[in-house]
């Protein structure tokens, strides 16, 4: 049976592209709608009230044919306008385009065989109640969708509860709360590995029609995928023997680039050289086809040139016969600014931006470990700021703080590149000197106090310091080169100031 070979010229036929946009109606469309070219045809399955509201909703009927790949869909909605009324929605793929015909049907037609054969034909499972929730009429597909045995005609006039007796929990609630379902509304619900859409529709008052439309998981779930893939901040990509074969936009406006400039290319372009053999080294896993979850952080190089870090996740993937890897992306430079900053803060006098004593103690460690193993000779220089109470007390905190920096930068000025220059704390700092031979760091010392005596300083004029040297010995701790250090510029504080006094 064709059911629009039935009168026609009197169905509503609207044309519709694959963005919804109608294109063209029948008059009988024009009667019944109005000029509704140039619409959405969602808009007009609103009068209806089917749950056409916007694009993406299930039981839209382009939807169905869109999803399920079939050319064809019926779907039986009711009309909202005119409750007493139903219409029967089929739509044809034509091409890039979709023909849809509306059969307008009356309720009181629903008892004759014709209708009942309509209802067989349709694409969702429908049992219809009375009010005392006995079956009136059930179709094949429900039948089917529910696997019962028999033919549809045997169950009339049983109870609904006959046959909800075997079926899953979830549907079966639907029809013990049956008053709380809201009619015209859909319910997925899980069911068989597919979403059963389920709808109440009221007709009058006297029956319930139910309709069970079997939507696959596979079809939701490539939906999902599909949205997520195009609107995820992630950047997710597929490379096959390190070429890209499908990246998502995301990823692509990572790389300041459009997906079609990438797919194909050679994901080597984009690694930046100090980092290209951490990826060699996981493009070879995804080669052998090796599972493991890969997470490493690397440098990029944009299509504008740009450097940039990211954090990529992936692991190895079976695709159209090739071992491949599939990842996902996250721009992490901001992250690793500030992660940049924080190490900064951490190792860094925020006064001088010389190191900070913690990070001269890590040096001096570390120094201390070379001496010890390598045999290789290194001092302490430690000087103090003479009489700089006074330059606090005369001019204030700010003008303080200014010499410090002031004398950081006179000393920077005459040490090494291999010199550690650091504040020791307050208006103390400490030089740990790498040396050949002990006078070579007398004479750094001697320089850099000679230096600042000879410094005019803004507002304070001339100052001074005192300086105290220590030698690495054999069997020395941090603890105690700091000490004789600490002693010797005592001893040049005790001795008149300006002085530099070396430990013995
Ligand atoms: P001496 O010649 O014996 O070293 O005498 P001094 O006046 O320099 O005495 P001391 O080294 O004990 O005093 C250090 C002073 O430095 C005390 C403190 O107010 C000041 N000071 C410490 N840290 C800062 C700082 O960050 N900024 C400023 N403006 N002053 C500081
Ligand atoms: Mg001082
Ligand atoms: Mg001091």
């Amino acid at each position: 049976m064709d059911i629009n070979d039935n009168n026609r010229s009197d169905l509503p036929v609207i044309v519709i592209d694959k963005n919804y946009n109608i294109v063209d109606t029948n008059k009988r469309a024009e009667e019944v709608y109005g000029n509704i070219k140039g619409n959405k045809c969602y808009k007009i399955m609103n009068y209806y009230s089917s749950p056409c509201f916007k694009e993406t909703s299930y039981v839209c009927p382009i939807n169905v044919v869109k999803q399920s790949g079939n050319s064809q869909y019926t779907g039986l909605y009711s009309f909202g306008r005119v409750k007493s009324k139903y219409v029967l929605v089929t739509v044809e793929k034509k091409g890039d385009l979709y023909v849809q015909k509306h059969r307008i049907l009356s309720e009181d037609k629903l008892d004759i065989p014709d209708f009942k054969k309509i209802l067989d034909f349709l694409t969702e499972g429908i049992v219809v109640l009375n009010e005392e929730g006995k079956i009136r009429f059930l179709n094949r597909q429900f039948v089917s969708i529910f696997s019962i045995n028999g033919e549809p005609d045997q169950f009339i006039d049983r109870d609904m509860s006959f046959l909800t007796e075997n079926m899953p929990k979830e549907i079966r609630d639907i029809f013990n709360k049956s008053e709380s379902i809201k009619a015209d509304k859909e319910y997925p619900i899980h069911y068989n590995n597919s979403y059963l859409i389920i709808k109440k529709i009221t007709l009058d008052n006297k029956y319930t029609l139910w309709s069970f439309f079997e939507r696959k998981e596979t079809d939701l779930s490539d939906e999902i995928f599909r949205v997520l893939l195009e609107t995820t901040p992630v950047g997710i990509f597929l490379q096959c023997g390190g070429r890209f074969m499908y990246v998502n936009p995301t990823f692509a406006s990572i790389l300041e680039t459009f997906p079609g400039n990438l797919i194909g290319s050679s994901i080597y372009n984009f690694v930046h050289p100090e980092d290209k053999e951490k990826v060699e080294e996981v493009v070879k896993k995804r080669e052998e086809g090796r599972k493991s979850t890969e997470k490493y952080v690397i440098r990029i190089k944009t299509e504008k040139n740009n450097i940039k870090w990211v954090e990529i996740t992936s692991e190895s993937i079976f695709f159209k016969g090739e071992n491949c890897g599939i990842g996902s992306v996250v721009d992490v430079t901001e992250r690793k600014r500030l992660e940049e900053n924080l190490r900064r803060l951490a190792t860094v006098d925020q006064l001088t931006g010389i190191y900070n004593r913690y990070s001269f103690e890590k040096f001096l460690e570390k120094e201390i470990e070379r001496a010890e193993r390598y045999g290789e000779n290194f001092a302490l220089i430690m000087f103090d700021i003479d009489n700089f109470k006074q330059i606090n007390d005369i001019y204030g905190h700010q003008v303080g703080d200014k010499v410090l920096k002031e004398v950081v930068d006179v000393v920077k000025n005459h040490i090494r590149k291999s010199d550690i220059f650091a504040r020791w704390g307050g208006e103390e700092f400490m030089i740990l000197v790498p040396i050949k031979d002990k006078s070579d760091a007398y004479k750094i010392a001697e320089k850099i106090r000679k230096k600042i005596e000879k410094f005019k300083f803004d507002k304070v004029g001339r100052l001074t310091v005192s300086l105290g040297i220590s030698f690495y010995k054999n069997g020395d701790s941090m603890k105690s080169i700091i000490r004789r250090a600490d002693t010797a510029l005592y001893e040049a504080k005790k001795t008149g100031k300006n002085r530099t006094v070396v430990a013995d």
